[in-house]
């Protein structure tokens, strides 16, 4: 990071101390005078966080939420989807995305990626829903309602959802799109940002995301008037007006204290997503030429975020051996995620078993996540690249 820092210094998978350091004296100004003020939940830096983080993703609405997966679970409370009605996710993803579906009373129906960029497959979406049957009567189905109620796409690893195919399948079947827009703040598609795509959007500030918050913290966003008044009201306890409970809630609001943190960390992100863009692209440059290595793909029509950077270790070689010879060489490498969600123990009920999502099964086993941080220097990111190299020719002979 520094001058100081040792040439053969571990370098970690994400550096939050650096991301600090560029926000610290504004951070603890403001945390002074949230304590100062002695009001920790919600208040005026909150709502100011809203509309910075609405006007940010280029809608009418933000609310602040405790985390993200409170907010998929919000948004799609939000929705008043008919209860058990099934929604259809990707099967490689973030676990929260699934639980959040099954917390709002529904089911989640999970579909395949595909095999170049691994964002959800809109083929796969399509079966899912050809085979429910229940497309409505301007679309040619037989008028029955379907129980396929929702799309939940994911924008993963910064960059979004192939979002035009699944925008039309959507009309087509007249169902809502629910973004999880957990690891894409900033991302774009044709220029239109992550969180503005679907009917409703929510997005997690977990501390390692590309906005972190200082403890846990989320958001919804939504140009839907009703439907920001109604996640606002489930989120806290159902009261628009004190000890007044309209509806069923339960408490889900955002931290002052995370407000501060985010409104100074906001101001530098769209300079944080750019140096992320530099890192990825000399990642691309360096990487070229190994030989076992499948390097990241971006679809046609994104700006990429890079959340997270993960290259595809090829059939033959162990990609656990690699990891291992790079976490021994001090390099934070790590595996996002090592268990599809239908592989999951608590997630068995699916009844999904092994073979069920090929792609998402084969990602699982090959995907390795490198080292990248805004603040990565040029150099730390020379010493991953010659590590890697090594690892691979090794796991390979
Ligand atoms: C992080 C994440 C979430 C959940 O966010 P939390 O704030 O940790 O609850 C949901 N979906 C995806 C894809 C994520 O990466």
């Amino acid at each position: 990071m520094t001058a100081s820092t040792p040439a053969d210094a571990p370098i970690p998978l994400v550096d939050l101390r650096a991301a600090h350091a560029e926000v610290a004296e504004e951070v603890q100004e403001g945390i002074d005078r949230v304590l100062a003020a002695g009001a920790y939940i919600k208040g005026p830096d909150v709502a100011a966080f809203e509309r910075e983080y609405a006007e940010f993703a280029g809608t009418r609405h933000c609310v602040g939420t405790a985390n993200g997966t409170d907010a998929v679970e919000l948004a799609l409370r939000a929705l008043e989807l008919p209860p058990g009605g099934e929604v259809v996710l990707p099967a490689n993803t973030f676990v929260a995305t699934a639980e959040a579906v099954v917390r709002a009373g529904l089911q989640p129906v999970l579909v395949d990626a595909d095999p170049d960029h691994l964002l959800i497959d809109p083929a796969r979406v399509a079966e899912v829903l050809a085979a429910d049957g229940g497309a409505v009567a301007a679309a040619g189905g037989d008028g029955r309602p379907g129980r396929i109620t929702a799309l939940l796409p994911v924008h993963l690893n910064g960059q979004l959802a192939p979002m035009d195919p699944l925008l039309d399948l959507a009309a087509q079947y007249g169902l809502p799109v629910v973004e999880d827009a957990a690891q894409s703040q900033g991302a774009t598609q044709h220029g239109r940002p992550s969180g503005s795509w679907g009917r409703i959007a929510a997005t997690s500030f977990y501390p390692g995301k590309n906005l972190g918050a200082y403890g846990d913290a989320g958001a919804v966003t939504t140009s839907h008037d009703a439907l920001a008044d109604a996640v606002r009201l489930i989120g806290d306890h159902g009261s628009g007006r004190k000890y007044v409970h309209d509806r069923f809630g339960f408490n889900s609001r955002m931290d002052t204290v995370q407000a501060v943190v985010l409104r100074a960390k906001l101001r530098r992100l769209p300079a944080w997503n750019a140096a992320r863009r530099a890192a990825a692209a000399r990642y691309d440059a360096m990487l070229s030429d190994i030989d076992g290595i499948t390097l990241p793909r971006t679809l046609p029509g994104n700006e990429h975020v890079w959340h997270l950077y993960a290259v595809r270790i090829g059939a033959g070689r162990s990609r656990d051996a690699v990891l291992t010879a790079l976490q021994e060489a001090g390099i934070g490498a790590g595996i996002h995620y090592p268990v599809p969600v239908h592989l999951q123990p608590a997630f068995r009920s699916l009844g999904r078993g092994e073979g069920s999502f090929p792609v998402a099964e084969q990602a699982a086993r090959e995907l390795l996540t490198l080292p990248l941080f805004p603040q990565i220097t040029e150099s730390q990111q020379a010493r991953v690249a010659e590590a890697l190299a090594k690892a691979v020719a090794r796991a390979t002979a």
